[in-house]
Order: structure tokens, then sequence, then C-alpha cells
């Protein structure tokens, strides 16, 4: 298992790892601040410092089995095994994605809250982000609606924290259940949940910022019909 530091704390730009293992393309590490592609989210991008001064380049990072692979630009042999390496995060890539990453779960509760309609899917990059949802009119003054409760909630600086809390503990809470946390595979024990006050919590293992006032300016871009129940919403954030 890889520890997983952008969990405990999204803010680190800068860790310390020792290296568990190379291959063909990438790297093994202890420990890492680099979150994989998932939950919507694009993965991080950054470098690895070595000891002897070489540099690379990460340029994919994924999750298998509970160990996070860093894709590099040019893989180091064998000899770098149980040597530390010194990561650095591309910050303003990361970042941009915690802001769009805590609006998305704050557009699902607003969504779920005033219209007890569920999101379906969605999708975050940089450019432009977007949420599914099912509800049947989309008229333009209940648009107008979810932009404004989503620039109250923004504006109300809603602390989001983060906390860890046992399967079966999870399995009680209502607010949990809503959000299909018995859908998380049995083997997991401990679930991650991110809170954001008054407005969301749910089991997530993604990025966020430390409030909500720090996404910033939402940008709605449009709103698309994809069927008759089937809505989609694109925003980003400014600057
Ligand atoms: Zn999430």
């Amino acid at each position: 298992m890889t520890e997983l530091l952008f969990q405990q704390d999204s803010y680190i730009r800068e860790f310390e790892a020792e290296i568990i293992d190379v291959f063909e393309d990438t790297i093994l590490l202890d420990k890492t601040a680099f979150a994989p592609k998932g939950g919507g989210l694009m993965p991080d991008q950054g470098i690895l410092q070595f000891d002897d001064g070489y540099q690379c380049e990460v340029i994919d990072v994924y999750s298998k089995s509970g160990k996070v692979y860093h894709k590099l630009s040019l893989v180091p042999d064998e000899t770098y095994i149980g040597k530390t390496v010194k990561g650095i995060i591309d910050w303003e890539r990361r970042n941009k994605q915690m802001r769009l990453h805590t609006l998305i779960h704050t557009i699902s509760s607003i969504l779920y809250k005033k219209y007890g309609t569920t999101v379906t899917g969605g999708n975050i990059t940089p450019e432009k982000s977007r949420v599914d949802f099912d509800i049947d009119h989309l008229r333009q003054e209940r648009v107008q609606e979810i932009e404004a409760a989503v620039r109250e909630i923004i504006a109300g600086d809603h602390k989001v924290s983060v906390s860890f809390l046992e399967r079966q503990e999870a399995l009680k809470d209502p607010e949990l259940i809503r959000t299909k946390v018995n859908l998380i595979p049995e083997s997991v024990k401990i679930l991650r949940i991110v809170e954001i006050e008054d407005v969301d919590r749910q089991a997530d293992g993604g990025v966020h910022v430390r409030s909500t006032k720090e996404i910033g300016t939402f940008v709605p871009l449009k709103t698309e019909n994809r069927g008759k129940d089937k809505k989609r919403l694109y925003f980003t954030i400014s600057p």
C-alpha cells in the first residue's frame, strides 16, 4: 500500500519518499502527494528530483490495488531502489482541480437539497468541467437559481474538513448512505469522509480546498438537454 499524503493534506506541494520499485515506465514510492486519476479528477503532474541531481517529469499517476504508480518521462534503473526522491507537485494544475472538485460537491448538494435530484456523472478538467443530473425541467430561472445558490455557498466560506471513519459507523449515517457509501468495496474498513460544513458530507478520496471561498469565481458556461431526465451543466472557475 502506498501512503496517500494528499488524502491527509491536499496542500502538500513537496515531499520526500523512498523508491520501492522501478518498472519500464513507472516508479513506485512508499508514499506520495501525487493524486492519481480517479473520482472524475485528472491525475497530478510535476517532477521528481533524485539524490544525484537527476530530475524527470511525472506525466501520469494511477492507482491499482492500493498502490500508486508514477509514470515518468525517463525512468531510472534498479540501482535507485531504496534511495530517497523528492516530489514536487505542479501546483497550478492541482489547485484548480481542488477548487473544481469542492465546487462539484457543492453543486451536487444543492441539486439534491433543492430539487431532490442526484448527480449521475461528472468530469473535471481545468478548462471545462461538467455535472450530469436527472431533472425533468431545466428552465432558465432554475439555472439561475442553482447558480445563485452556488455563489452564496462560495461567499459563505464554509469550512471543508477531512476525517476517517470506520465502515460500520459510516453505514449508520443517513447522509453518507444517501451518497451510496454502501457501494464502497467491503475490503475498505476505514473510510475517508469529506465534509463541507452545512453543505455536504460524503466518503471521498480526492483533493479539496480548505473552504468554499477558495473555490473563487464560479463561471457557468452552458446547460445541455441530453434526454428526458438527463441534463448537463458545464462550468469553470476564474482566474
Ligand atoms: Zn468527490
